[in-house]
């Protein structure tokens, strides 16, 4: 099949490797929610030179927001000759931190064969940089088209959104009277479409008990015992039911099918010494431990049900343990996020995927969440999936790299949707 657009992009792969790696290059760590000023400019000067309208929102107040680590958001908007639906492409810029453990600069965007390692590479600067150069590409070959196609620069994907795709949303950037199909590249690899996430819940719960000698603990009442009772109930009782639960969403890996938790972290008595201080430790009955709970679950399960199943465990305690008193305080809530098989952009990008790649696409639900729930819980806006390029696998991972190939591949199916959904009226 004659393809000029697919020809144009494989055209730009040198652009698309300076493009990815310019923004590699600016070390956008969050947190503490560094240089989103310099990478929004970086990006604004990009998509004006290619006409498009640019919009710098700096979402003040939100958490982490300051003048020293404002929260800056870019919206480039480029409108068609006529009237037709707007595509948008949302990317978070920032990146989370780099860890141990690399053998290469993590931001020096080194190209190595057909690699460009570095923290974002993949996790997903890589997927911006395609999007951005799938739509100049579509420009080039279509200066006469239906619509508007709308690029995003966003904050704060990796600590929930709220300075980034949650403020934008409440101010109605994402109403689906502006928006009408959404992609997010998120690296979820290249014949893959993510049709949604699974939702969360985090609390601390917390434990008392009574301050005494520790030589006479029948004096006291040790709280981080009674935390132990309650991980003895969700062993016993929390965690086979829900392994029992099971989801439709086609969430990968397999083994994030069910619901989930994790328990982040668990601290009681006195607090650990600095690792400057070698004295001893006085003795002392703690009367206060704490755990934080990190409790994923299904679309099929409520959140209401999911905090209430931990609380009646809790209550249970209560009721038969003596002295046992807890403390419940939720921190974070998430919901769910599932898009319809059948609904446009998703039976737009698996047709693209075809034509592009010759292959089916995989149908996909991711087991933690990203961005695409404040599009669909504050935007209302349901047209919207994640697709992009990238192993999934690598985010935030040491030597994490995208492929040039994957890049230039993902940027064809996305070059293919716009010509779907902009061409035809
Ligand atoms: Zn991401």
């Amino acid at each position: 099949m004659s393809d000029p657009l697919g020809h144009r992009i494989a055209d730009l792969r040198e652009d698309l490797i300076a493009l990815t790696q310019a923004l590699i290059r600016i070390p956008t760590l969050n947190p503490p929610g560094a240089e989103y000023a310099a990478v929004c400019d970086l990006l604004k000067t990009r998509l004006e030179a290619s006409g498009f309208a640019c919009t710098l929102i700096r979402a003040t107040g939100t958490p982490g927001d300051s003048d020293r680590y404002p929260r800056w958001n870019l919206i480039a908007r480029r409108d068609g000759t006529r009237p037709g639906p707007c595509v948008h492409f949302n990317s978070h810029t920032d990146v989370v931190e780099v860890g141990q453990g690399w053998t290469r600069d993590p931001f020096g965007a080194e190209l190595d064969d057909d690699r460009i390692y570095g923290r974002g590479a993949c996790d997903m600067k890589g997927g911006l940089a395609a999007s951005i150069i799938a739509a100049e590409a579509f420009l080039g070959q279509h200066p006469d088209f239906a619509g508007a196609i709308e690029i995003s620069g966003t904050a704060d994907e990796e600590s929930g959104g709220y300075g980034g795709v949650a403020y934008l949303a409440e101010q109605g950037w994402f109403s689906p009277q502006r928006v009408q199909h959404v992609i997010i590249p998120e690296p979820l690899n290249k014949d893959r479409i993510c049709l949604g996430h699974r939702g969360g819940w985090w609390a601390e719960i917390e434990t008392r008990g009574e301050i005494a000698h520790g030589s006479m603990p029948f004096l006291g009442d040790c709280a981080v015992r009674h935390m132990g009772a309650v991980l003895q109930a969700f062993e016993e009782r929390l965690f086979p039911a829900m392994a029992a639960r099971t989801t439709d969403m086609p969430v990968v890996p397999e083994g994030a099918r069910q619901s989930t938790m994790n328990i982040n972290a668990i601290h009681g008595g006195q607090p650990e010494n600095p690792p400057d201080f070698d004295g001893l430790p006085a003795h002392c009955v703690p009367d206060s431990c704490r755990i934080v709970i990190d409790r994923r679950f299904l679309i099929e399960e409520g959140i209401d049900a999911v905090s209430s199943e931990v609380i009646a465990l809790l209550d249970d305690l209560k009721a038969r343990r003596p002295n046992f008193d807890y403390e419940i305080r939720e921190l974070n809530r998430v919901l769910p996020s599932m898009t319809d098989r059948d609904a446009p952009i998703v039976t737009t990008v698996a047709q693209a995927i075809r034509d592009t790649l010759g292959q089916e696409a995989a149908f996909v639900a991711s087991p933690g969440s990203y961005d695409q729930k404040h599009i669909d819980r504050i935007g209302k806006l349901k047209n919207c999936i994640a697709y992009g390029p990238g192993i999934l696998e690598l985010a935030h991972k040491p030597d994490e790299w995208i492929g040039v190939t994957d890049m230039l591949d993902s940027a064809r199916v996305m070059g293919r949707t716009l010509e779907t959904l902009l061409l035809n009226d």
